[in-house]
């Protein structure tokens, strides 16, 4: 964790990056800031925090995804915030190979995952599968009298409710989509919930489902004489999920560690602490994929979440156990909210050529790599916990990171990473202490 002296130096561009903007006396009332241009905003708040001449610079520095662009992507703009991209490599789904793009600021996230899909691959690599991408749409009516009679006249009028709800998206219909059911469930405090069941195709659907369950909202309160409140998307897509499986091989992993990943698993079944982190694994390689194609991540996020407690408490996404051979199994199954169509897939340059890269032609498609890719992460975690540990393999990229905040530059970078591993304490402490020494030393040369 950075400390907060760490934080305050201003010595290089990391450290400035990091520093928190502490003006006691700044004012953030910034009004019409909205109707400035996005340089003019870079002005402002330059002017606000302090920004050295080189930090405003760094601000102003356009990329690929164009001011223009994002101005109109998000309010208040002042630029972009770039994440590393890199390729998960040695992937094969259902017998077709795949290259991953991964965006991530997260050390050895890629690497895992390559090696989870390498050791993977010669047993087959993974196999998934999926459901339609059908996304719910909530209705939340409160206070009713009569549950079971307001359930009967929404059910009554069903087709006439799907229609209305399919004329709100006459492309997604074109394209076999729309709304194309509707679940009524009972909760507390005499609520009442429609959902409503939309097939969004290769959309994420969020804005598809939206709209229709807006539009069908006075048609329900005609229909059922009761008021309706929240009408909005439910995150918590059960309808759409993708499954991966895949099997490493025990002459590969040998007894001893494919014994050590089961146990490890079980820690996660029997423990929602643990749980959590080993979902957070998991993650680590969908939300990559995620960022790097331009989806919504947080929907992502949350929907894997809850899935993980549909039980009533919070369970790992996968599982592993011995086939016949002894070989090791994984298995996972998640929400899959990806979009190829809508949202910023199609408005940043970067998650276009993901998509390219990735070569998917559906959303369906892109949510089962999803699974094999969480999967493939998942295993390479366990493997590597069952094994040398987590930090190892963290070390080498983690090692470069700290060398960079502790001020090393150019060349000075590898060889103090390589000392940090070398002294197997990779510290912030540790890594100013070789830099120190290192400077020291080259100046008496
Ligand atoms: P969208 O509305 O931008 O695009 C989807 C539309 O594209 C469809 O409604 C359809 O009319 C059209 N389309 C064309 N070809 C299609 C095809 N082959 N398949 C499906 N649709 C096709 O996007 P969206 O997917 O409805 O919404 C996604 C955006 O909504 C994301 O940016 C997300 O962040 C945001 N959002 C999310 C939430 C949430 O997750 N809770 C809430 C609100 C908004």
């Amino acid at each position: 964790m950075l400390n907060f002296n760490v934080l305050s130096q201003k010595s290089n561009l990391f450290n400035s990056f990091n520093t928190p903007l502490v003006c006691e006396k700044m004012n953030s009332e910034l009004s019409g800031f909205y109707k400035k241009n996005i340089k003019k905003r870079i002005n402002e708040i330059s002017k606000k925090a302090k920004l050295s001449n080189f930090e405003k610079k760094t601000l102003l520095k356009e990329t690929t995804l164009q001011f223009k662009v994002v101005d109109r992507m998000v309010e208040n703009s002042i630029g972009t915030f770039e994440t590393p991209l890199g390729i998960a490599t040695f992937f094969k789904i259902n017998k077709k190979d795949y290259l991953i793009p991964m965006a991530t600021e997260e050390a050895s996230v890629i690497a895992a995952c390559s090696k989870g899909a390498k050791l993977a691959r010669v047993s087959g690599g993974f196999k998934t599968k999926s459901t339609k991408p059908i996304m719910i749409g909530q209705l939340q009516l409160i206070k009713i009298k009569n549950l079971t009679k307001v359930k009967k006249l929404i059910l009554k009028n069903k087709s006439k409710i799907l229609k209305l709800a399919n004329s709100v998206d006459p492309t997604l219909v074109k394209f076999g989509g729309g709304a194309k059911n509707i679940e009524i469930r009972s909760l507390k405090k005499k609520t009442l919930v429609i959902h409503l069941l939309v097939n969004v195709k290769d959309a994420m659907g969020a804005n598809a489902v939206n709209s229709m369950c807006e539009t069908i909202s006075p048609m329900i309160e005609n229909i059922t004489n009761e008021k309706v409140r929240l009408k909005i998307l439910s995150n918590l897509a059960v309808h759409r999920t993708a499954k991966a499986k895949a099997i490493w091989l025990e002459k590969n992993l040998g007894k001893e560690v494919i014994r050590k990943i089961i146990e490890a698993h079980q820690f996660a079944e029997l423990d929602s602490f643990r749980a959590v982190t080993h979902n957070k694994g998991i993650m680590n390689g969908i939300a990559a994929l995620t960022m790097a194609t331009g989806n919504d991540y947080r929907a992502i996020e949350a929907g894997c979440h809850g899935f993980a407690c549909l039980k009533g408490t919070y369970e790992p996404l996968t599982k592993y156990y011995k086939d016949k051979k002894g070989n090791l199994v994984g298995e996972i199954e998640i929400p899959v909210q990806f979009g190829l169509i809508g949202g910023a897939t199609k408005i940043m340059p970067k998650a276009q050529i993901a998509l390219k890269i990735l070569g998917v032609k559906s959303s369906q498609e892109l949510g089962e790599i999803a699974a094999a890719v969480g999967l493939s992460q998942n295993f390479a975690a366990l493997n590597a916990l069952a094994t040398e540990g987590i930090q190892k393999g963290h070390m080498k990229l983690h090692a470069k990171n700290l060398a960079t905040m502790a001020g090393a530059k150019g060349k000075e970078i590898d060889t103090v990473a390589k000392k940090i591993v070398n002294s197997g304490k990779a510290t912030f402490d540790e890594a100013k202490h070789i830099l120190k020494h290192l400077r020291k030393n080259d100046k008496k040369k």
